[in-house]
């Protein structure tokens, strides 16, 4: 994952322009969010990225929290109640 600032000098392999927001459809310009998934590339505009922060993210942070509660992570310290 990475914020793309310029088509030329990403880090990762971007699709070349044309390309288009994987949430909204519009066509995307640097500064984008560029993720791979198993379906290939996510690209996120800053429009839906300002959206998605209260929603989307704040779900999938609410679901991780639950998944971690019901499923502790084997690294996850273990909280000592003193008596
Ligand atoms: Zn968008």
């Amino acid at each position: 994952m990475t914020v793309v600032l310029d088509w030329k000098t990403a880090d990762y392999t971007v699709p070349d322009p044309p390309a288009y927001c994987t949430m909204c459809g519009e066509s995307v310009h640097p500064p984008f969010v560029h993720w791979w998934c198993a379906d290939g590339h996510i690209l996120i505009c800053p429009e839906c990225c300002r959206w998605s922060r209260h929603g989307l993210m704040a779900d999938m942070t609410r679901a991780i929290a639950i998944d971690e509660g019901l499923n502790p992570p084997s690294d996850c310290p273990t909280l000592r109640v003193a008596q």
